[in-house]
């Protein structure tokens, strides 16, 4: 029987980065230069989660996983890894303009890869902060071409003024860039397939412009149109909010009451964004706080979560549900 499974983030230091997961995630960040990204799990080649508390203390995710994939995913697992990645993004500065394939694009061009169909929750916005998500109406591939090789891009990209709790859902194919001043958790296929259309003409850390990747970059984007902030839909729990529902993942914001009950039948994954949780005793865990995540594998019994208000506010949590179609 796999228990609730608490990892040790695994930090990125691009130089977009910032610092603010000490602040919002109360994260003690020890090294010096910017922090980009916190992958809070992950099964990826050598980028593993590793559990650093309870029976499984030092176990990666990819290990726990290989052992008993139903326990783990639920009676429709498939051989592989943990489908999915989530992560906390420190956007200081803009990133890349991009585009990732579908998975029908990834396999025909680097087998096995998959497609990255990403959502994003606005977790911080500085004032005058930006997120470019799809194409202004009426532009076309030809015209974003165009655009990037004019140094344009940004004319032709749609542009939001994302606020604290939007959620924007990025379809595979679906051209996007974090804007500065945002801090967002994004939930994403486990992909590394990234094609870069638009740098921002800036240069890298060695003083060269990075590479772009102009021509799978466009054959990828598929979607057209501008992308909204989603639309969150009442579900029958009155916690739970429902942000997406795609053939990947369900991604909900929870504003729970003193008990919550949550997980059973499907692995779900739970980021506290404020307040305090506590699992139920028999598992001898620590109290959740803020930018503390929590992995439910699909085999456990739902579990009876204990939340309270604390200094930062009522508690407030992102889940994500890993699809069990049979289950
Ligand atoms: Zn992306």
């Amino acid at each position: 029987m796999l228990s609730p499974l608490l990892f040790t983030p695994l930090y990125r230091h691009y130089l977009w980065g910032g610092h603010r997961f000490a602040s919002l995630l109360g994260r003690q960040l020890t090294e010096p230069g910017p922090y980009a990204e916190s992958w809070e799990l992950v099964d990826r080649g050598a980028d593993q989660s590793v559990v650093r508390a309870g029976p499984l203390t030092g176990r990666t995710l990819g290990d726990i996983l290989r052992d008993d994939p139903v326990a783990m995913l639920g009676t429709t697992a498939t051989a592989g890894p943990f489908p999915l990645l989530f992560k906390f993004l420190d956007a200081h500065k803009v990133l890349s303009v991009q585009v990732h394939p579908d998975d029908a694009a990834a396999a025909r061009r680097t087998p096995p890869d998959r497609g990255k169909t990403e959502a994003w929750y606005v977790v911080e916005a500085e004032p005058n902060s930006c997120i470019y998500a799809g194409l202004k109406p009426g532009v076309n591939q030809h015209d974003l071409a165009a655009a990037i090789t004019a140094g344009t891009c940004e004319e032709v990209l749609h542009t939001i003024t994302p606020r604290v709790g939007d959620c924007i859902f990025i379809p595979a194919g679906t051209v996007h860039a974090i804007g500065p001043g945002l801090v967002v958790a994004e939930i994403q296929q486990s992909s590394d397939v990234t094609f870069r259309l638009f740098d921002w003409n800036r240069v890298g850390a060695d003083g060269q412009p990075r590479t772009l990747h102009l021509e799978d970059g466009l054959a990828a984007t598929q979607r057209l149109g501008p992308v909204a902030p989603v639309e969150k839909q009442p579900t029958d729990d009155p916690a739970v909010s429902r942000m997406v529902a795609c053939e990947f993942f369900a991604f909900d914001e929870v504003t729970p009451s003193a008990s919550w009950q949550t997980g059973g039948g499907a692995c779900e994954f739970l980021a506290i964004l404020a307040g305090e949780v506590l699992l139920p005793d028999c598992w001898s865990l620590p109290p959740l706080q803020r930018g503390d995540c929590l992995l439910l594998p699909a085999s456990l019994e739902p579990q009876s979560l204990t939340c309270r208000p604390t200094a930062d506010g009522a508690p407030r949590l992102l889940r994500v549900r890993v699809p069990n179609k049979g289950g």
